[in-house]
């Protein structure tokens, strides 16, 4: 896959307001935040797309997934609640191409979504 600005910030050649590190997933603030809280969580390997996962990277998927909620209820936000959105490409709104997933917080989430 083409290298996104997400590699230069796991890298630390960009800066960024990283907020959780693990082995295989770092968290940073959105830079043009849509709630109160609202963070960004990617897999250090890269993967382009939720399209482009695949078997050998269900435990990077599940990391992923596992890192945010762990962040929520340690931020005390996880009991009144969060969202948690992955963008697809065009239609779903994806504009970096290194898969990430959105931890919304802070207010309350409207459904169904714009
Ligand atoms: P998506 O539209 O799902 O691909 O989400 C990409 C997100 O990356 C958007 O919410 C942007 O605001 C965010 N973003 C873009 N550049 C940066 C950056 N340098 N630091 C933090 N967030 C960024």
């Amino acid at each position: 896959m083409a290298e996104t600005l997400f590699s230069k910030i796991i890298r630390r050649e960009i800066p960024a307001e990283i907020v959780y590190e693990d082995d295989d997933v770092l968290a940073f603030r959105d830079i043009n935040p849509q709630a109160p809280v609202h963070v960004l969580f990617v897999p250090k390997t890269p993967v382009a797309t939720l399209n482009d996962l695949t078997d050998a990277d269900a435990l990077t998927a599940g990391k992923l997934v596992l890192a945010a909620s762990r962040f929520a209820k340690s931020q005390g936000f996880a009991e009144n609640g969060y969202r948690c959105v992955i963008n697809c490409n065009r239609d779903g709104g994806q504009t970096v191409f290194h898969l990430h997933l959105h931890l919304l917080a802070g207010r309350p989430m409207h459904w169904p979504p714009g």
